[in-house]
């Protein structure tokens, strides 16, 4: 109930240890947390002190994180639209917090929601039917790639981002698969992080300068009074925040930092329109952002990692991270569950069965013109 009411984007800062490069190079910790809700960060140019919904510091074990998070895994079950997304420089921690080390050696927030949906599923199943569909993609030099289908064996499907008459953003055009259990759900993400594009930089041997999207779509029918729910769990492992400068990049390397740079300026924009409540909001100037508008701003639980080193060489990129964080914090969201009674979802079955046909029925009976349902809504809950 209280978790309905928190409209506001929740921000949580995660620090990781110092990295045995870090170490080698005698870095100095400059970070400091004297609570839970605080975190200070001394550089030569003072101290600067920064509030978050939650600091983690640098000894908080993927477990712990898990189970700040975890609720938000039981709203997309109960049919809201959740966000979780990680923002951070380069080898800050934020794949570490959201997928974990390879081999599922110490899992993140994404291996372990798809463990907790099918749970949630299994403790349910005498109340629910449920059916679990997911998508996975990333966002490379502009371009919207399906993480679903090996790029060696080609896809000729452009991917498109839409929005249906909820607001709910779904990509026209991508592999949706339905998933029945975690390990097929785990299996499948495996095979698409094998697709995504990674490149060496200085500051990280295995960073990647993609953004990775993964999303669940849960939609449950109540068995006693029929009432369908549709939930959404969008997961965002962000490419790196820093400057190209810093990375050493060239070339090919550069492109893809200038295409990031540009798509977290582009976040940026949208972050300030609305925690400055402009009208206009900027969501069409990136591929990113528009992925991201029904999470920011919109009907969305979201929650936001911002990863930083606690090293001093990476005072600069840690304040800048923690700055735009902070204003992520002001942005209101308006979250609703989306669900409609047994008679609008039977309705909007017989509709795909017979078209235009159901549809003048549906308003002969009286159904909102708003649940009338659309060729969009029919492509994100097939
Ligand atoms: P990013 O995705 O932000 O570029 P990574 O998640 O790849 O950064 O982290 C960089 C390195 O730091 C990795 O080797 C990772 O295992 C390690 N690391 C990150 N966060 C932690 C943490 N909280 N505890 C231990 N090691 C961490
Ligand atoms: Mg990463």
């Amino acid at each position: 109930m209280v978790e309905d009411l928190k409209g506001k984007i929740r921000v949580f800062c995660r620090i990781r240890p110092l990295s045995k490069s870090e170490l080698a190079r005698r870095s100095q910790c400059i970070v400091h947390f004297p609570d839970e809700y605080t975190v200070i960060i001394k550089s030569s140019r003072g101290a600067k002190e920064f509030q978050f919904d939650q600091v983690f510091n640098c000894s908080t074990s993927q477990e712990e994180i898990f189970r700040d998070t975890n609720r938000l895994i039981q709203s997309a079950v109960d049919g809201y639209n959740v966000c979780i997304f990680a923002y951070g420089q380069t080898g800050s921690g934020k794949t570490f917090t959201m997928i974990g080390e390879k081999e599922q050696a110490n899992p993140g927030i994404i291996p372990k929601a798809f463990k907790r949906i099918f749970q949630i599923i299994d403790e349910n199943q005498t109340k629910f039917t449920f059916k679990v569909l997911a998508y996975m993609l990333e966002l490379y030099n502009d371009q919207l790639l399906d993480l679903f289908i090996n790029r060696c064996e080609g896809s000729t499907t452009k991917l498109e981002i839409r929005k249906d008459k909820k607001g709910f953003v779904y990509i026209h055009g991508a592999e949706i698969k339905e998933v029945t259990n975690a390990e097929m759900l785990c299996a499948l993400f495996e095979q698409g992080c094998k697709n995504r594009h990674t490149a060496a930089t200085k500051m990280n041997t295995e960073s990647s300068r993609s953004h990775l999207i993964v999303g669940v779509t849960i939609k449950s029918t109540n068995l006693t009074n029929g009432t369908v729910t549709y939930g959404k769990l969008s997961m965002v492992d962000l490419a790196g925040s820093e400057r190209a400068s810093k990375t050493g990049a060239e070339d090919e390397q550069l492109k893809e930092a200038n295409s990031v740079n540009k798509s977290l300026s582009s976040l940026g924009d949208v972050i300030s329109a609305l925690s400055a409540e402009q009208s206009f909001i900027p969501y069409r100037n990136n591929k990113l952002t528009l992925l991201m508008q029904d999470s920011l701003g919109g009907n969305s639980k979201t929650l936001m990692f911002v990863n930083i080193s606690p090293a001093d060489c990476n005072a600069e990129e840690s304040i800048s991270s923690l700055v735009y964080a902070s204003r992520v914090k002001l942005i209101t969201n308006n979250a609703q569950k989306n669900s409609e009674s047994k008679e609008i979802a039977r309705l909007k079955q017989v509709s795909r069965a017979f078209g235009n046909l159901a549809a003048y029925h549906m308003e002969s009976v009286g159904a909102s013109s708003t649940l009338l349902v659309s060729q969009e809504e029919k492509e994100s809950f097939p």
